[in-house]
Formats: C-alpha cells, sequence, structure tokens
C-alpha cells in the first residue's frame, strides 16, 4: 500500500510556482490575488490565512478583503465590479460559504472568468465539461495532480465518486470523463451506496461524514481519494474514509491530514499564476 502524499507533492509544486513567479518578478510584473471573507466563521479565516501565506511564500501579491457578516449583496457586488478592474490583481476569490442574505450564485458570477482562480462561475464550469482550457476547480484538480504524480492512468478505469457538489464531486466528474475514465457519482439520495463503491477501481469520497466509507465496501486494491475534512469532538482532524481499515485493502490511499487538502492550496497558486500569465500575454 502506498501513501499519496498530497503534503509533499504540494511543496513541489510551490517551488515550481515560486520559480515561475521570480521569473516575472525579473520582469516587473508581480502575480496578484484577492481573498474575500465576509464574517467571522473560525474554519473560514483558517482557509483564509493559509492560503495567504501559500502566496507570500511563492512571492504572489495577495490582499484579503475583509468584510462583517451585516454586508449587503450591493456592497459586495461593488467589491468585485472594483477587484475584476484592478490590473494589479489577477485572480479573485470569494471564501464560501458566504452569510444566507446573500446570493451565492449571483454573487461567483460576478467574478470576471479570466479571474475565477477557484473555477466557480458557470463560464469556466461548462469550458471544463467541454474539455476546454478553463479555470478548474482547485480540489478536484489537486486530485488529477496527485493521479499524475503517481503514474496513476485513469483511461478506462472505473471510478465511483461520493459526494456530487458543484465545487468537489461535479468538477471530478468532468475532469475523469475528459481523461477517459467510467466514472459513477453518487449522492444523498444514492439507493445503494456499497454496491457502487464496491465495484470502482477508484474511490473518491468528499461529503464530510467520518467513516463513511469502510473497508467492506471497497475491493481489494483499490485506490481511495479522501477529500472530507471533519474534525472531532477531540479536535482530532480526520476524513471520510475509515483509514485503519482501508488502507490494508488498498493499493494508494490519501491521508487526512496530507492528502488532497494541501493540493487544494497548491492549485490556487498555480490558478493564479495561469490567471497572472494569460493577462500579461493579453497585454
Ligand atoms: P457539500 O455539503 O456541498 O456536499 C456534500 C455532498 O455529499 C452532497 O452531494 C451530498 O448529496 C453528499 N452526501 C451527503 N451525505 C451523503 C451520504 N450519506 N452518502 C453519500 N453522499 C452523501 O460539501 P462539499 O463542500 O462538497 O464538501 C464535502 C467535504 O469535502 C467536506 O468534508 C469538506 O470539508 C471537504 N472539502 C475538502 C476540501 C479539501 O481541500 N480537502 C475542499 C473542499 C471540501
Amino acid at each position: 500500500m502506498t501513501i499519496l502524499d498530497g503534503k509533499k507533492l504540494s511543496q513541489k509544486i510551490k517551488a515550481e510556482v515560486k520559480k515561475e513567479v521570480e521569473e516575472l518578478k525579473k520582469e516587473g510584473f508581480i502575480p496578484g490575488l484577492a481573498v474575500i471573507l465576509v464574517g467571522d466563521d473560525p474554519a473560514s479565516q483558517t482557509y483564509v490565512k493559509m492560503k495567504s501565506n501559500a502566496c507570500k511564500q511563492t512571492g504572489i501579491y495577495s490582499v484579503v478583503h475583509e468584510f462583517p457578516e451585516t454586508i449587503t449583496e450591493k456592497e459586495l457586488l461593488s467589491t468585485i465590479d472594483m477587484i475584476n478592474e484592478n490590473p494589479n490583481i489577477h485572480g479573485l476569490l470569494i471564501q464560501l460559504p458566504l452569510p444566507k442574505h446573500i446570493d451565492t450564485t449571483k454573487i461567483l458570477e460576478r467574478v470576471s472568468p479570466d479571474k475565477d482562480v477557484d473555477g466557480f462561475h458557470p463560464y469556466n464550469m461548462g469550458r471544463l465539461v467541454e474539455g476546454l482550457d478553463t479555470f478548474a476547480p482547485c480540489t478536484p484538480l489537486g486530485v488529477m495532480e496527485i493521479f499524475k504524480e503517481y503514474n496513476i492512468d485513469v483511461y478506462g478505469k472505473d471510478v465511483c465518486i461520493v459526494g456530487a457538489s458543484n465545487i468537489v464531486g461535479k468538477p471530478m466528474w468532468a475532469l475523469l470523463v475528459n481523461e477517459m475514465a467510467t466514472v459513477d457519482i453518487c449522492h444523498i439520495a444514492t439507493k445503494d451506496l456499497k454496491e457502487h463503491t464496491k465495484r470502482a477501481d477508484i474511490v473518491i469520497v468528499g461529503v464530510g461524514k467520518p467513516n463513511l466509507i469502510t473497508a467492506d465496501m471497497v475491493k481489494e486494491g483499490v485506490i481511495v481519494i479522501d477529500i472530507g475534512i471533519n474534525k472531532l469532538p477531540d479536535g482530532r482532524l480526520v476524513g471520510d474514509v475509515d483509514f485503519e481499515n482501508v488502507s490494508k485493502k488498498a493499493s494508494y490511499i490519501t491521508p487526512v491530514p496530507g492528502g488532497v487538502g494541501p493540493m487544494t492550496i497548491a492549485m490556487l497558486l498555480k490558478n493564479t499564476l495561469k490567471a497572472a500569465k494569460k493577462f500579461k500575454e493579453a497585454k
């Protein structure tokens, strides 16, 4: 059994991004990322801090626009318009979730598709489904990067994705289908989850429920990607997979923490660099 070390891979990618940023800086060009953070959710604050630190480490300029929970949709939209127009900012991400009184779809659709480094704009999502060049969402993109690093060829493989959100499961499906995998996508309404996971060569789970995937649900030699992040009452961080028992049957498995999580941030840096380079080339 091989542990798919996302932490190590993310460091390698960060070093590559840093090198490219240094080259751009020599030409007087600095890639920039803006983050919009609304409210005081501690998890969102932690994620934003991690993203800002990663920018700092690689030389990407980053700025966080923080707003109280009470901000209006109109104020948020005008901030996005301002960032869309700013030539020093090439990537813009809205940290989710947003407060209930704000229409998340409306906000995400306002981000310029050229600066949409999270890949959540329907325009980019549509291009992703069509297999065109786009910004793919960072978490599924990070999973594809893990496959590449470990020479796991998904062509013709039976893949079962558990979790069908717009930011994880659905773009994961598109990326895999574009690489000619046969993909099953399961969710809360799936009748018999085990029937789907059991026959898969690769199981990818992003739900948010500890121990959702147990050893009896997977076949011998399965490749397991655990996207879930759950904080247990004792403070431990775990995924959605019963790691101890499933790892005994798996050929490859991601740990939590240290698997997909760090890759998500690495892909954000990569997408920001890509957006910056596109902007520079278009000038
Ligand atoms: P979400 O709540 O938007 O979606 C959850 C999905 O799981 C839905 O499609 C739902 O139908 C499905 N689901 C719920 N219960 C199920 C069950 N019992 N069986 C099968 N499917 C079920 O969540 P999300 O934003 O997609 O996040 C999912 C998980 O991934 C969370 O734990 C989140 O913290 C984690 N996550 C991790 C990263 C990372 O970088 N590692 C990034 C994003 C999300």
